[in-house]
């Protein structure tokens, strides 16, 4: 199926009078939540009765977005039947276990951009050129010929920011940029929107970085780096694992360093999260992929089922034997 047929069928689908639920993956990122509400905004727009709901804890850091405060943390209030969309997931698994209680969906639209998707809805566009599901996202309003509203344009913009890192990943497409101009001739403020995802952080948080920052080690002549965050961290600055969005761009931020990883104790769960990042050669999806993990090339995660301190020796060993040798 061509593209433009393929989005024209997701739309008959999804305006067909039955309401819509969409839905993004756990530890909800700018780009899940950004592009779930995108769409909801627009299919609300249109008549349906559309509303997102997220695998919880919401993070507060995307609170701002609008229509974050209306969407849902469980699926008890959900329509008897619904059309499900899930956004920015390359499996179901990552819908945690919301997944499971989503029991009223008739069929499953994946809209998502990891290499690693396994293709699980009944329709499936999924485009791992993409930057962003941001991206996607303006190109399925546009086959509706649907203008950007300022909700919607605040949102695709949050959406395509997070997922570039500001526009600093390698997979930074010249669409990204296209999107977010138009998102601003929309009226989205750049200075409100980027001071919100990446400027915000609270006392506490700052905090909780200085606590983090004094684990950053370096490993293979500084050319892998990697930082810790305990529970014994989260319970001393009062804060949750879900306050940490942003972390894992420090260690890969310093000068010199290809790859990187953010491992933090999971409080109440018994396993290591690993965020990974990559600005040089090494794949950090397949990295992940190897402790059961995925993602994208330069940025990656895992969950592991050991101590923390294993698992940074593991994941150590694992990005150090993947760099390539430096020129002689
Ligand atoms: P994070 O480490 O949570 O910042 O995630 C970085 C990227 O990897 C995002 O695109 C996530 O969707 C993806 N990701 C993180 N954890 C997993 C996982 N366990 N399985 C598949 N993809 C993941
Ligand atoms: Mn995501
Ligand atoms: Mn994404």
């Amino acid at each position: 199926m061509s593209d433009s047929a393929l989005l024209n069928q997701i739309w008959a689908t999804l305006t067909d009078g039955q309401p819509v639920v969409v839905t993004s993956h756990v530890r909800l990122d700018g780009d899940g939540a950004g592009s779930s509400l995108a769409l909801c905004h627009a299919l609300r727009l249109m008549g349906t009765d559309c509303r997102c709901v997220f695998p919880p804890p919401k993070p507060p850091v995307f609170e701002f977005l609008p229509g974050m405060d209306e969407a849902a943390e469980s699926a008890e209030a959900l329509p008897e039947a619904y059309h499900l969309v899930v956004v920015d997931c390359g499996n179901l698994g990552r819908l945690g276990p919301l997944g499971q209680d989503l029991t009223g969906a008739v069929d499953t639209t994946n809209i998502d951009h990891h290499d690693t998707n396994t293709r699980f809805g009944g329709l499936n566009y999924v485009d791992p050129s993409a930057s962003s599901c941001g991206e996607m996202m303006r190109r399925l309003l546009n086959a509706a010929g649907r203008p950007l509203t300022l909700e919607i344009a605040e949102c695709l913009f949050t959406a395509v920011v997070h997922d570039t890192g500001r526009f600093s990943h390698q997979d930074t497409t010249p669409e990204a940029f296209a999107v977010c101009g138009e998102c601003v001739a929309a009226g989205a403020r750049p200075d409100e929107l980027i001071q919100n995802i990446f400027m915000s952080p609270t006392a506490a948080q700052v905090r909780l970085q200085q606590m983090a920052m004094a684990t950053l080690r370096f490993h293979a002549e500084g050319r892998v780096a990697t930082m810790v965050v305990t529970e014994r961290m989260l319970r001393r600055t009062g804060l949750r694992a879900v306050d940490t969005e942003g972390f894992a761009e420090i260690p890969i931020s310093v000068r010199g360093v290809q790859a990187s990883a953010l491992l933090k104790e999971m409080p109440d769960c018994d396993y290591t999260k690993v965020s990974m990042r990559s600005k040089g050669d090494v794949d950090v999806c397949a990295v992940a992929g190897a402790f059961g993990g995925g993602g994208h090339t330069h940025a990656a995660g895992c969950e592991v089922s050991e101590p923390l301190d294993d698992v940074r020796r593991a994941v150590v060993e694992a990005l150090c034997s993947r760099l390539r040798a430096p020129a002689s």
